[in-house]
């Protein structure tokens, strides 16, 4: 359904005197990857690693610096704005925040109904009940404003919103990660399966590697704007091949992108700045394999090292 190829995003920083000196941000630098019909994709990645703008730009809520990206055979890094907004419908997205994602000022039968009044539908009533009724939300909530709602049911609410048109494809951007944990299960359960009764596809955003544990079927690792590692849920979870994912599996939770859980643990050394990265593999300075004058010297390819199990790594299938 989704086919990734080789896609960038750089964006321009401007530095130093007067602000003169152009850098390039290369938060997404030539990922590809394929998510097939009805599927999940997990992206998982520290903060800064580039995953909500892989989605973004996926959506071509961001425009790509390069690459190509496919939907359903469609080239969307194709299409003029006319053409993109007649398949918009086809493909949404789901933010981490629910408070700052829907409009204060809107009731939350209106702001369900934007979608629908915007593509010109009939019985938007009937509509937005029924979407209602599809997140475990009901009739009385729709007169509310969303900070009458507690986080869990705004969150319910953008997601009654994205799939007011009828969506294929949903990018999910962290969506449980701002809400509390007794709450986050019930999300994550409704998106599992309203998947199943819509047959949706989703590329789910998450640092939280028990919740991509639960819901993907494959797993993509990003770091400093490459992925490093793709594989089914069992190749990556079970059998993890990048020293990086070994590093994230091996029990130490990575900071949530909201500094409030930062406390929870530590990662191995610091993430380096995207705008700087290392040479060679971008990894190196962090990587307890690394082998002077190779890793520092030459960018490693993405090799296969069994069927659909992708490593970027000089030694991948040797560590
Ligand atoms: Fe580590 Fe070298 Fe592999 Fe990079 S290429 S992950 S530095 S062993
Ligand atoms: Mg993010």
């Amino acid at each position: 359904m989704i086919k990734v190829e080789h896609l960038k995003k750089y964006f321009p920083v401007t530095q130093g005197f007067l602000r003169k000196k152009v850098l390039w941000l290369k938060a997404v630098d030539d990922v590809s990857f394929e998510i097939q019909d009805g599927e999940t994709f997990g992206l998982v990645g520290e903060s800064g690693s580039g995953k909500s703008t892989t989605g973004r730009t996926i959506l071509r809520l961001y425009e790509p610096t390069g690459g190509k990206v496919y939907f359903n055979d469609i080239e969307i890094t194709a299409l003029s704005k006319e053409e993109l907004k007649r398949i918009r419908p086809k493909m949404q997205i789901i933010y981490q925040d629910p408070y700052s994602s829907l409009n204060p000022r809107l009731t939350i039968f209106d702001i369900i109904a934007e979608p629908l009044r915007e593509y010109g539908h009939e019985n938007i009533e009937d509509r937005v009940l029924e979407l209602l009724e599809a997140v475990g939300l009901s009739e009385e909530h729709a007169k509310k404003y969303p900070d009458e709602l507690s986080g869990g049911q705004c969150q319910r609410v953008a997601i009654a919103r994205a799939l007011a048109l009828d969506p294929e494809f949903l990018v999910l951007d962290e969506p449980t990660s701002a809400l509390d944990v007794s709450v986050q299960a019930q999300v994550l359960n409704l998106l599992d399966s309203l998947q199943k009764e819509m047959n949706l596809t989703y590329l789910f955003i998450s640092h939280d590697l028990g919740v991509v544990r639960y819901l993907a079927d494959k797993v993509g690792v990003m770091y400093l704007g490459n992925l490093v590692e793709v594989g089914t849920l069992d190749q990556v979870f079970d059998n993890p091949m990048h020293p990086y994912t070994r590093m994230l599996l091996s029990s130490i939770p990575i900071p949530d992108p909201k500094a409030r859980s930062l406390k929870k643990g530590v990662v191995i050394g610091e993430i380096p700045s995207p705008l700087n990265p290392p040479k060679g593999c971008k990894f190196h300075p962090r990587c307890p394999f690394y082998k002077p004058g190779v890793c520092d010297a030459k960018e490693p390819e993405m090799s296969e090292v069994e069927r659909g199990h992708l490593v970027k790594c000089h030694f991948a299938g040797e560590l």
